[in-house]
């Protein structure tokens, strides 16, 4: 059972961190749309004064906190500043993120440290200082946007994989140590998506682009939006039990692995009509 809950007035509240950005800005538009007033934090005051600037074009309530969510007394500032501005906070998304492309031999420590102190220090940091105040509110959510090499590999991005696989543990662990506290927490698995960051950091060329999307069962990146709408769902009435869980939106990427990348050949072999009745047939005989 939860704990007494503080009453709350006054519009519900979203923390999303790199919430100026990309994938963040949209879950920052989307939850403004569905009545949130917003906290966005990251590092660059640029990204927080673009992003605020759309938010408020929009008719959303926003603060932007500069924070570095590696650093634990900023985080517990960002905190702090939300509690002073708004009094509640109801939703936390722990979206901030750094990556690169590199072989793993090649990882130096100071860039494994980079990455995995963004990706799972910062989450956890941002869980923990957060946590006093989402138990107060009515119906918590922490939503923590992962990717599907949390739970496949990550060749070429060895330490952002075992960053995310770590959010992903940390996910389901949260969501029983804190069911008691009524704070749902669950994670939402993106498929590419063409943002400032990826275009710059993972999507190299449009070639690469292409390969990647014919990949995919569905054949296209996903958007923002569709990444948001997720987002939106995990934090909000409609998943009131749903915990513990990771969605992935991806166009059916991770479950079309491997054998997407056969499926031509596979529909030449193919026999019109199906395998000859009860006789297994045999590709290579
Ligand atoms: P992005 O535009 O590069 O966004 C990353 C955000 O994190 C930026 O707003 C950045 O803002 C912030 N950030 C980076 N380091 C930070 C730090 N130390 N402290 C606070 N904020 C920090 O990337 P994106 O594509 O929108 O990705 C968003 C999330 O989706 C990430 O978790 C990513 O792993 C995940 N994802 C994306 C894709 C995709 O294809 N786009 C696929 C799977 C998963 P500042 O520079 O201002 O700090």
């Amino acid at each position: 059972m939860s704990p007494s809950k503080e009453s709350t007035g006054g519009r519900p509240v979203a923390l999303v961190t790199g919430g100026g950005t990309g994938l963040g800005l949209a879950i920052s538009e989307r939850l403004a749309a569905d009545g949130h007033d917003l906290v966005i934090a990251s590092r660059s005051d640029a990204h927080l004064a673009a992003g605020s600037e759309r938010l408020r074009a929009r008719g959303a309530e926003v603060l932007p906190v500069p924070t570095d969510v590696r650093h634990p007394d900023q985080v517990e500032a960002m905190i702090e500043a939300t509690r002073n501005r708004y009094g509640r906070l109801d939703v936390l998304v722990n979206n901030a993120a750094g990556n690169f492309i590199a072989p793993a031999e090649s990882i130096s420590p100071n860039g494994w440290r980079a990455v995995v102190g963004i990706v799972l220090d910062g989450t956890f940091f941002c869980c923990r200082a957060a946590h006093p105040l989402l138990r107060a509110a009515p119906a918590p959510a922490i939503v923590n946007i992962v990717a599907a090499y949390a739970w496949l590999a990550g060749p070429g991005t060895a330490h952002s994989a075992a960053a995310k696989a770590g959010v992903l543990s940390l996910t389901r662990s949260l969501a029983v140590e804190w069911s008691g506290d009524g704070i749902r927490v669950n994670a939402v698995a993106p498929g590419p998506v063409r943002t400032e960051g990826t275009d710059r950091q993972l999507w190299l060329s449009e070639g690469l682009v292409q390969r990647i999307a014919d990949g995919i069962p569905m054949r296209r990146f996903g958007t923002p939006e569709e990444i948001a709408d997720a987002v939106a769902f995990l934090a909000g009435p409609q998943a009131r039990y749903i915990t513990g869980q990771v969605l992935a939106v991806d166009g059916g990427q991770w479950l079309g692995r491997g054998l997407m990348d056969l499926r031509d050949e596979v529909r030449e072999r193919s026999v019109p009509g199906g395998a000859p009745s009860g006789r297994p047939r045999n590709p290579e005989g």
